[in-house]
């Protein structure tokens, strides 16, 4: 019997970006996944910037810029009556060739549809050559035995069942996860936004039918309000029209096909590749885990697609949970890292679902407008005016740096507070700060390096200022007593002191900001404060 240090649960994007991040940390994992790894209708599409700063970290920013996505496709939201009919407004947007990251990062977001990103994900975990990666087999239960897991698995391939043993387990499996039913943990929120028939057909010639040009998304508005959305899933002849509203058994094949000649606003040949009929949901788990089993992505947190925030917010928990893995199974981790996994990640999951669902509400803020595609003067006026107003709304959904940047650990057990007030939460403004519980800030090096590129494994200790010279000594004693992997980085630039606010700032091996101060008084209280092991109210505070 092979026992794994880590069991993931599913081979979606999450559960990949988990087994490779413990990769990257040296750590093996076995993957169990039901599908064969065939994607048969890719959803996410959009890799937050987020998402980008790990895949740095990770070393495949360049296998996600390559993609076979096209760089030159220009990423305009169109709003129109139909792809032949009136443009009501345009949010136009760069292809991922032209367009650059903006200040606050070294990245920008990418296009990389779900069947080109996953298999970049499993090319990186196979090459590092530290995980099991086992389709066709599913997970059927699993039972905590105290210091280790056993779950019971099928292989589909085999036909036969079997036992893996794991001293931790992971549920990355997806919205309806097993791992969370059988942990019992209930889920809040609404069962049912919308019921939405998505469909991916195949016409080459798309583009040349209307005159609206290469867009990377078409949302379609009638006189009875929004209705689909027509999406260039991979930039060339594959199209993914979703119609929003549709009824809860979903449509069938002769509908999708109306519909699509509907959008289109004539008739012309297509494929029909798939029709997947799909709720949308407003979720999130009470909880993230229980004794050694934890969950992440999907299986903890459940969204509507609009913003983009669903598998971005899976891989910042994956992100987040990889280094505690790593503490715990090295024993320098204390009780304290497994409940601040909740108490971390719970609180993105409920903004970031908050806001999927009111960009859903605006997607859907058109109502009835009889005269919108009348060509009269009443109908030109109608259409300025909605498309105005949509214009307006959906910016809120185009424009969300300070959700995917901006997202701090406030109420964590394991960081230091430093006594500064709360800045507000802002979905489309970031400014860079490295309060505690922050993303330590990304600045340009002198050398052309980013800061983000100095945070590894283990913990960073910056250190930006000339007093305080015992302080890097303190803390690197601390962290070698404890086994606590910490790397002192000095560094003379006025720019990153200002951002970062503080002679001292210790980063976490997931690149968020544990602590920042002048000087340490007990670095060792620190240090056992962000490892989890001293509980919130101990004598690590802020100096
Ligand atoms: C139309 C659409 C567009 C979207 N666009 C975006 C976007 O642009 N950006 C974004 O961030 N998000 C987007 N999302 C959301 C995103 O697709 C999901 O959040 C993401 O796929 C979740 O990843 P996951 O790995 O948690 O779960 P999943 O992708 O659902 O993967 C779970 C895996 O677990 C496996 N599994 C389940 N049960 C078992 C079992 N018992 N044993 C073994 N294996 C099992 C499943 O086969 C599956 O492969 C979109 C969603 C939709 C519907």
């Amino acid at each position: 019997m092979t026992e794994y240090p880590i069991l993931i649960v599913g081979a979606g994007p999450v559960g990949l970006a988990l087994a490779g991040d413990l990769a990257w940390r040296g750590i093996s994992s076995c993957v169990v996944e039901r599908s064969d790894g065939t994607i048969e209708q890719p959803r996410m599409d959009m890799v937050g910037i987020r998402s980008m700063e790990h895949a740095r970290r990770w070393g495949i920013v360049h296998d996600v810029e390559n993609s076979p996505y096209p760089r030159d496709y220009p990423q305009d939201n169109v709003y129109v009556t139909s792809l032949t009919g009136w443009e009501l407004g345009r949010e136009r947007f760069p292809s991922m060739g032209d367009d650059r990251p903006p200040p606050a990062s070294p990245q920008k977001r990418e296009r990389c549809p779900q069947d080109m990103f996953d298999p970049i994900l499993r090319r990186w975990v196979e090459r590092q050559g530290l995980t099991e990666l086992r389709f066709r087999t599913e997970l059927a239960g699993f039972r905590d035995a105290g210091d280790h897991v056993v779950a019971e698995v099928s292989d589909h391939a085999g036909g036969r069942t079997g036992e893996i043993h794991a001293r931790y387990l992971v549920g990355c499996d997806g919205a309806a996860s097993r791992v969370r039913e059988q942990l019992g943990i209930p889920m809040q929120g609404k069962t049912v936004l919308t019921n939405t028939t998505n469909v991916i057909f195949r016409d080459p010639d798309l583009v040349e039918r209307h005159d609206k040009g290469r867009a990377y998304r078409f949302i379609v508005i009638d006189t009875e309000g929004t209705w689909a959305t027509i999406v260039a899933i991979n930039g060339r002849d594959r199209w993914r029209m979703s119609v929003v509203q549709a009824p809860p058994d979903g449509l069938t094949r002769t509908e999708v096909e109306t519909a699509i000649r509907r959008a289109v606003g004539r008739d012309f040949p297509f494929d029909v590749l798939s029709i997947t009929n799909w709720k949308r949901r407003e979720l999130i788990a009470d909880r993230y885990g229980k004794g050694r089993v934890f969950i992440a992505g999907d299986a903890a947190h459940v969204m509507s697609p609009t913003g983009g925030f669903g598998m971005n917010t899976g891989i910042g928990d994956a992100v987040d949970l990889s280094w505690k893995l790593e503490a715990l199974l090295g024993g320098w981790g204390g009780s304290a890292l497994p409940e601040s996994y909740t108490v971390e990640r719970k609180p993105i999951a409920e903004r970031n679902v908050r806001e999927a669902s009111a960009n859903l509400n605006r997607m859907l803020s058109p109502g009835e407008n009889p005269s919108l595609c009348d060509d009269t003067p009443e109908g030109a006026a109608t259409r300025a005016r909605v498309g105005a107003e949509f214009a307006e709304a959906m910016r809120h959904e185009w424009y969300t740096l300070g959700i995917h940047l901006g997202y701090r650990y406030d109420e964590s057990p394991i960081v230091v507070p430093d006594g500064t007030p709360a800045p507000p939460v802002e979905h489309a403004r970031y400014v860079p700060r490295a309060r505690p519980g922050s993303r330590a800030p990304h600045v340009v090096l002198a050398d052309g390096r980013s800061t983000l590129d100095l945070f590894g494994r283990g913990f960073t200790l910056l250190a930006l200022g000339a007093q305080g010279g015992d302080v890097p000594a303190a803390f690197e004693r601390a962290a070698r007593g404890r086994g606590v992997p910490l790397r002192v980085v000095t560094l003379d630039e006025p720019q990153v002191r200002e951002i970062y606010g503080a002679p001292f700032v210790l980063v976490r091996p997931d690149g968020h900001v544990a602590w920042r101060g002048g000087s340490a008084t007990d670095a060792a209280a620190i240090v056992d404060r962000v490892r989890g092991v001293l509980r919130v109210g101990s004598p690590a505070t802020a100096s």
